[in-house]
């Protein structure tokens, strides 16, 4: 029986002669169609063997080729819209950028540019000139140098400044930020080590200052980024760390996480550390990432005094860390809207930072009112949105929710996450909700297009 069947399926040569593996051919090449057509038939041959199936048509054959075409070759990075109310969500790219920083990218990947040239002299330049005189305008710093992410920002400094020596840090701030930065280990790879003082919840200067011996080559202040601390607690003020540094010739090393060039407190926020208050009081070097509050691609920032700059940029592990041509392009871009007052309009994470309760209602029930009128059960609610990316931990700011109660919020929520373009939404109280802060301006006919799909699709499923 099933040896008729085997008999039955065609060969590769011939399912290639059919119009629809002519027109593979033309799209994905012949070698790709060719594996694909292997492959459909191999797993036809499994089917039979094993389960006894019948041999499958040269159509149904045809079409699994085509899927096999179609899912080798889609990328897996894919558009996502971000309703999840979180504005700069690591898993899901962290900061998406203005119109400006992608068209420098595009300029920048797509042709040659000065990045190691010196147009005046006719000779070789160096890429870190790039964004240093715009960092050095809108935080006051010195000098700046930029790499990979802040990951490898905070990794050089202690490397180039402390390596073979001891490093003082709070116990309060040994953070573990996510996605496995932990500061302790960042530490041991750097070959800096590690003195721990004062207690988790309170460190006094002093505890610094007991700490300080000959060995010692900085003293360094990581944000707490994801983790708040309330009640009985303490730590120890930029400020005085400087002085006590300035009396010992210890430099003192902050690491911001996301730092922001713009008070947040305007927004309804608590204060998170500008970039320009560290450099006011004297930290030797200031380090933040380029992807978070700021707004702009993946970069890490290091800002701070002129010769521990110098240091760095010597360092050989500055070469392993270099930033691309294409981030580069995108930071100045980003920056540029700083430098020109225009951060709140041009910069996506700021415009949503700063979108008005009312402006994210009329959203909200735009939405609703579509989805009505497609027969989809959809109101809205009073809600929250959160900045995310280990900057204002436990800070909201007040949104309206497209919530659609009454539907399995999971079962909705794993529809939205493989239609095309993805949506990924949040569960508040059983009912999977949408934040239009975090969804692009350009973005809604799709999101409610992908909503209405998804619903009707349960529906159908259902029946
Ligand atoms: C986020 C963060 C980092 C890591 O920054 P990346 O740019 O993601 O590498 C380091 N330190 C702190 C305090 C952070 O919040």
């Amino acid at each position: 029986m099933s040896h008729l069947e085997l008999r039955k399926l065609p060969s590769v040569d011939r399912l290639l002669q059919e119009p629809a593996a002519q027109a593979a051919r033309g799209a994905y090449g012949h070698e790709l169609t060719a594996q694909a057509l292997r492959e459909a038939l191999d797993a036809a041959r499994q089917a039979i063997l094993a389960e006894g199936r019948p041999a499958p048509s040269p159509g149904a054959l045809l079409e699994e080729m085509a899927q096999r075409l179609r899912a080798a070759t889609e990328p897996t990075l894919q558009p996502v819209i971000n309703a999840t109310g979180v504005i700069v969500h690591t898993n899901l790219g962290r900061a998406p950028l203005s119109d400006e920083a992608r068209a420098a990218m595009q300029a920048a990947g797509g042709g040659y540019s000065n990045l190691e040239y010196d147009l005046e002299a006719g000779q070789r330049g160096s890429r870190y000139v790039h964004a240093v005189d715009l960092l050095r305008r809108l935080t006051g710093a010195e000098d700046a140098l930029v790499v990979n992410n802040n990951a490898a920002a905070v990794l050089l400094c202690l490397t180039a400044l402390a390596r073979g020596r001891e490093v003082v840090i709070s116990r309060g701030q040994l953070v573990e930020i996510g996605g496995g930065f932990r500061i302790p280990e960042v530490m041991a790879v750097s070959g800096a080590r590690l003195v721990e003082v004062g207690t988790t919840n309170r460190t006094h200067l002093r505890d610094y200052q007991e700490a300080i011996r000959p060995e010692t080559a900085a003293l360094l202040r990581v944000h707490a980024s994801n983790f708040r601390q309330i009640g009985f607690t303490a730590q120890v003020s930029l400020a005085d760390l400087v002085a006590l540094g300035r009396e010992h010739g210890l430099p003192v090393i902050d690491d911001l996480g996301s730092g922001t060039l713009l008070d947040t407190r305007p927004f309804g926020l608590a204060y998170e550390p500008r970039v320009q208050d560290s450099v006011q009081a004297g930290a030797t070097l200031v380090t933040f990432s380029g992807d978070k509050l700021l707004g702009g691609p993946q970069a890490g920032l290091i800002v701070g005094a002129a010769d521990a700059i110098a240091r760095l940029r010597k360092h050989p592990l500055t070469r392993a860390l270099r930033v691309d041509k294409v981030t580069l392009a995108g930071l100045a871009a980003t920056l540029g809207h700083y430098l020109r007052g225009q951060a709140l309009e041009k910069i996506p994470v700021w415009r949503m930072i700063a979108a008005r309760p009312e402006d994210l209602a009329r959203r909200a029930e735009a939405w609703a009112a579509r989805l009505q009128a497609l027969g989809v059960a959809a109101t809205t609610w009073a809600g929250e949105s959160t900045v995310g990316g280990g900057s204002l931990p436990g800070e909201t700011l007040p949104t309206r929710l497209l919530a659609l109660p009454g539907l399995p919020a999971e079962a909705l929520a794993r529809r939205l996450r493989r239609g095309r373009p993805a949506v990924v939404g949040r569960i508040v109280e059983d009912a999977l909700c949408l934040d239009p802060r975090t969804v692009l301006p350009d973005q809604d006919d799709a999101l409610v297009a992908a909503v209405a799909a998804a619903v009707n699709g349960m529906n159908t499923d259902e029946q």
